[in-house]
């Protein structure tokens, strides 16, 4: 008898219980497998706890509220926005199925906020009550759990087996008390959330200096799923690509975490006003800030960066709400009227990232960038906000907010990072390839571990992307797994 799981034989194991896995094992359950679901943490749900919403097209929601996206402009925008290095079949068949895996949520028990945009992108973000954790935890592994799934917690997927070309078994290990099994099953559907947690992958794999990087995620992102695929000749392809979402505050004595609601991290970070480098000067629109994603590229080109705010436009944000949000976390538009506290009780406390001064000499000084370039900067700039004109780069003069009414305050801006995606290639069965292109007999990848969404960077142009592909993925693998075990048995 087994120690760890019910039985020593599963007609499919899942690997993470994020919007992938557990989408994943319930499909499997209800197309009739006998369905192991695994999770390393304690808890069910993985990053996908705290996502707000998934992407669709011609969802019953959109139709409600009167928005009409093209399925096919949709392809074309985003294989063209990821320089076609994302998959075309892979692309169709997620446009396609997007409004049924809507639908299907909802049938599961999850209830929708509605739909809508994020920054200058298209309505297609439908945002789910109660975040992700709701989804999955309140949703999805109940239904499971109703079908039979056996769900283990505290569990990890260790390694997997192959008997003449075929998958055979996977080992768990019980991470209470360290002990290890192995368990039968001829498909294994990896779900594992990709390598954001993993340093030395991360420093391997991608260009991404990790110590300006501020990981707001799950934690448990180590790349498992990758690194037993890669064991078993999956190609290694598409690494290299971080979810990016622009201007992040760091401290290290305060969980990363902890800022996504923070108003004062909103206005920092994500605001299209000023930002200079460690020489003082200007190096972007910062209307880049409409796409989080290229924000966080444009970051990334300078050793540092600081926002600059006065308070004239802190005040002007806590009474007519902010230029740009973050997420559901702090809405678009929002009032900002925990802002003042926030960033006196920051300069109180001596936070690393803030620095305020009554001048903008003494600011620069605070700040360790030359003052008279940063005068130089300033004066340049309110003389463009005067004229409604950005003389450099040409930002939209809505956005133009003149620096003279001290305090003034400078915020250092680390890049925030909440996944990697890609890894392995997958068909639009989800099947993992190998070197030789063909599939990998009973081993599919999906959600973060799998590639084909996008190229080198994420497109929060189309929100709701990232969890939406998990949440098809995990439709589409569950699926075909259990098809496959079911013809299996017809055959025999
Ligand atoms: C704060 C935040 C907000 C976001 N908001 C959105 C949004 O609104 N829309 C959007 O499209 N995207 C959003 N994203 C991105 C989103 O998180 C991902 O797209 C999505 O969660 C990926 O799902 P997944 O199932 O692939 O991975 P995850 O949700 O990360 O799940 C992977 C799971 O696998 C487990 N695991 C890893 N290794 C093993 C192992 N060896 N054995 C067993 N279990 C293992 C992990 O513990 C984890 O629970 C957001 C991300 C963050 C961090």
């Amino acid at each position: 008898m087994p120690n760890i799981t019910r039985k020593d034989a599963y007609d499919v194991v899942v690997v993470g219980t994020g919007a992938a896995g557990t989408s994943a094992a319930l499909t499997a359950a209800q197309n009739g497998a006998s369905v192991l679901l695994l999770e390393k943490g304690r808890h069910t749900g993985g990053s996908s706890n705290y996502t707000e919403g998934l992407f669709a097209v011609d969802s019953y929601l959109q139709k409600q509220q009167g928005i009409t996206v093209s399925g096919t402009d949709v392809l074309k925008e985003e294989v063209a926005y990821s320089k076609y290095r994302a998959d075309s079949r892979i692309w169709r068949n997620y446009v396609d199925d997007s409004a049924d895996t809507v639908k299907w949520l909802n049938e599961q028990g999850v209830e929708y906020e509605g739909v809508q945009a994020m920054g200058d992108g298209e309505a297609t973000w439908h945002i789910y009550k109660g975040m992700g954790n709701a989804v999955i935890n309140d949703a999805l592994i109940p239904q499971a759990k109703k079908l039979g799934v056996e769900v283990l917690t505290s569990t990890a997927a260790t390694n997997i087996d192959q008997e003449n070309g075929k998958i055979s078994r996977v080992t768990i290990k019980n991470l209470a008390n360290n002990l290890s099994e192995s368990v039968k099953t001829s498909s294994v559907i990896l779900a594992t959330g990709g390598y954001l947690n993993n340093a030395e992958m991360m420093s391997k794999m991608t260009h991404y200096d990790t110590s300006r990087l501020v990981t707001v995620s799950s934690g448990k992102g180590t790349g498992d799923g990758l690194q037993m695929a890669w064991n078993l000749g999956a190609r290694k392809y598409g690494t290299g690509t971080a979810m990016l979402f622009g201007g992040y505050l760091k401290d290290p004595s305060v969980p990363a975490f902890k800022f996504m609601s923070s108003e004062m991290n909103t206005a920092a970070g994500q605001q299209p006003l000023l930002w200079v480098n460690e020489n003082g000067e200007r190096f972007v629109d910062e209307a880049v800030v409409y796409n989080f994603s290229f924000a966080g590229n444009a970051l990334y080109t300078q050793n540092k960066v600081f926002s600059i705010l006065d308070t004239a436009v802190i005040d002007e944000m806590a009474k007519s709400g902010n230029f740009m949000g973050l997420g559901v976390y702090v809405k678009r538009g929002q009032k900002m009227t925990k802002l003042k506290d926030e960033i006196d009780e920051a300069v109180a406390e001596e936070r690393p990232f803030i620095f305020k001064a009554d001048t903008i000499e003494e600011l620069a000084q605070k700040m360790g960038v030359p003052s008279e370039q940063l005068m130089q900067t300033m004066t340049k700039y309110n003389q463009d906000c005067e004229l409604g004109q950005d003389s450099l780069f040409g930002k939209d003069p809505k956005y133009m907010r003149p620096i003279n009414e001290g305090p003034f305050y400078g915020f250092s801006l680390n890049v925030g990072a909440f996944c990697t995606m890609g890894g392995l290639q997958v068909n639009p069965n989800n099947e993992v390839l190998n070197n030789n292109g063909q599939a990998i007999a009973g081993l599919y990848a999906i959600g973060n571990d799998a590639t084909g969404l996008v190229g080198d960077t994420y497109g929060p142009n189309m929100p709701g992307t990232c969890v939406g592909y998990a949440f098809y993925s995990g439709r589409n693998a569950g699926l075909h797994a259990a098809m496959t075990v079911s013809d299996e048995l017809e055959d025999n």
